[in-house]
Formats: C-alpha cells, sequence, structure tokens
C-alpha cells in the first residue's frame, strides 16, 4: 500500500531574494512495511520533508497525496504518528497522561488507553516516569516519553525527526529498535530523520538529501504485512 506519494515537491520559505529553497523536485513514495531513513547535514531539509510527509506543513510546488491513508492525512484518527524533534508534551499533563490523550480522543476507552500507555512507556524504558511531569523530564526523557505516544496510538505511518537526537547511546539504540519492532508489529511505514549514521544504517533503505534534492534508493523489497 503507497502510504505516501509526492509528485514534483517543492518547498520555498520566505520569497524573493530572501526565498529559501529548502526542498525541490521530491518525487518518492513511502509504501507499508518499509524502514527509511532520511539522512543529510543540520539545515539540509530533513525536517521539511518530514512535515511534508505528515501533512503538518504544504508544498510551494507540487503535489502530495496519501492514498493508504484515505487520501488526506487527517482521513484516519491515529494514521500518521510524528515524533517531534523539540519538545511536544502537554506541560499539564504527566507522562502517561500524554501518552494516553491521543488514544483517548481517537475513540479508545480509558482502559484500554491506560494499559496501552503502560505497555509503551515500558517499551520506552520509562515506565518510572509515568507519573512525571514534562517539567521534570530531562530533554532525553521527554523525548522517549513522545515516542511512546506515537507507538501507543498504533499509526500505519510513523514519521520520526531526530528522535535520537537527546538521547545517550544506550536509549539511542533502544529507541531506534523499539521504532522498528513497532513498525514491523504494526505493519506500519517507518521514515526516521537523522544526521546519526549510527541510527541511519539501522534502517533498511537510505535516502540522503543534497543540495535539497532527495536521493531515493531502489531500496530493498519491503519486509512482508499482513494489509
Ligand atoms: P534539517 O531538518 O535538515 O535541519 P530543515 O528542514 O529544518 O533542515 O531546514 C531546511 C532549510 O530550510 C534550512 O535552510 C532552514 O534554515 C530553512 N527553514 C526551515 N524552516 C524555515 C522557516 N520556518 N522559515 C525560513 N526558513 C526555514
Ligand atoms: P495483538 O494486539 O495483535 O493481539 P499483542 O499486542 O498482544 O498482539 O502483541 C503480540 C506480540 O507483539 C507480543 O510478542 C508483544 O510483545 C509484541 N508487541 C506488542 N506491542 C508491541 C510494540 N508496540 N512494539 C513491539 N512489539 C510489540
Amino acid at each position: 500500500t503507497e502510504l505516501v506519494r509526492c509528485t514534483g515537491v517543492a518547498r520555498t520559505y520566505g520569497r524573493g531574494d530572501a526565498a529559501v529553497v529548502a526542498i525541490h523536485g521530491l518525487t518518492a513514495t513511502v509504501r507499508t512495511g518499509e524502514l527509511i531513513a532520511v539522512t543529510g547535514p543540520s539545515g539540509s531539509g530533513k525536517s521539511t520533508v518530514l512535515h511534508l510527509f505528515a501533512g503538518l506543513d504544504s508544498p510551494t510546488a507540487g503535489t502530495i497525496t496519501w492514498p493508504g491513508l484515505g487520501g488526506d492525512p487527517t482521513g484516519r484518527p491515529g494514521a500518521v504518528g510524528f515524533v517531534f524533534q523539540g519538545p511536544s508534551l502537554l506541560a499539564p499533563l504527566t507522562a502517561v497522561e500524554n501518552v494516553a490523550l491521543p488514544m483517548l480522543l481517537a475513540g479508545v476507552t480509558p482502559a484500554e488507553a491506560a494499559a496501552r500507555a503502560a505497555t509503551a512507556l515500558g517499551l520506552v524504558d520509562a515506565a518510572a516516569l509515568s507519573q512525571r511531569l514534562p517539567e521534570e523530564l530531562s530533554g532525553g526523557q521527554a523525548q522517549r516519553v513522545a515516542v511512546a505516544r506515537v507507538l501507543a496510538a498504533r499509526p500505519a505511518l510513523i514519521l520520526a525527526d531526530e528522535p535520537t537526537g537527546q538521547l545517550d547511546a544506550t536509549h539511542r539504540d533502544q529507541i531506534i529498535t523499539v521504532l522498528i519492532e513497532t513498525a514491523r508489529h504494526l505493519g506500519a511505514a517507518l521514515v526516521v530523520s537523522t544526521h546519526d549514521q549510527r541510527v541511519a544504517t539501522r534502517l533498511r533503505r537510505q535516502w540522503r538529501i543534497r543540495d535539497g534534492r532527495l536521493c531515493t534508493d531502489a531500496g530493498p523489497a519491503p519486509v512482508p504485512t499482513t494489509d
């Protein structure tokens, strides 16, 4: 199933002499079961690509469609999970409440949301942090809780923007492993942006950004899924 299809996509910031062409000529497809690393140095356009894939940002040229997600990314509740690069937890809610909230909004029962939140926090080694407020978490701890929030919602497409940027080596490896295992378990696609080659090599496909262009690879066959 094609989850995201980009054709001739560009994203320009600003206008006139000040215009920055972050991405241009982006033609790419993300399919069910694919595990993709988007790599490139800081400022190369990785966040822009992930925001476009998520429908959080719109192209200034070209088209993006989400055929396998009902046409648009909001077509199915919880269809797209996004791990943001910066702080994204809601300040008045504890870690476990942050993880449960998207499920509750999507109509999951409180009992199931609580169970899935506890499982997901365990997967990211954050069970002991469940009752903490975001202000009581380190950057790395908050990043792990943000990953748990996405895993628990069981999206069809997981987009993670530098999800290991604030993590030590042990948690870096653990988080990338749990993202991969969860994507396999769900039959989801996973797209991870990173400037860290140690993270990128864990994914099956490597897409490099050079001079605002995303160089996709042919890649191995996607892992079999049940859909
Ligand atoms: P990366 O994630 O690889 O660090 P980004 O996608 O954040 O790269 O940025 C790509 C380019 O677009 C950079 O030159 C950046 O300065 C520019 N850019 C990103 N967001 C904005 C914005 N909101 N306004 C202006 N320029 C931006
Ligand atoms: P189902 O919901 O399809 O009945 P479960 O959720 O009980 O299946 O999990 C089946 C298997 O997948 C178990 O071995 C479990 O440990 C593993 N698993 C469950 N959730 C995740 C996850 N988010 N990431 C990785 N493995 C998981």
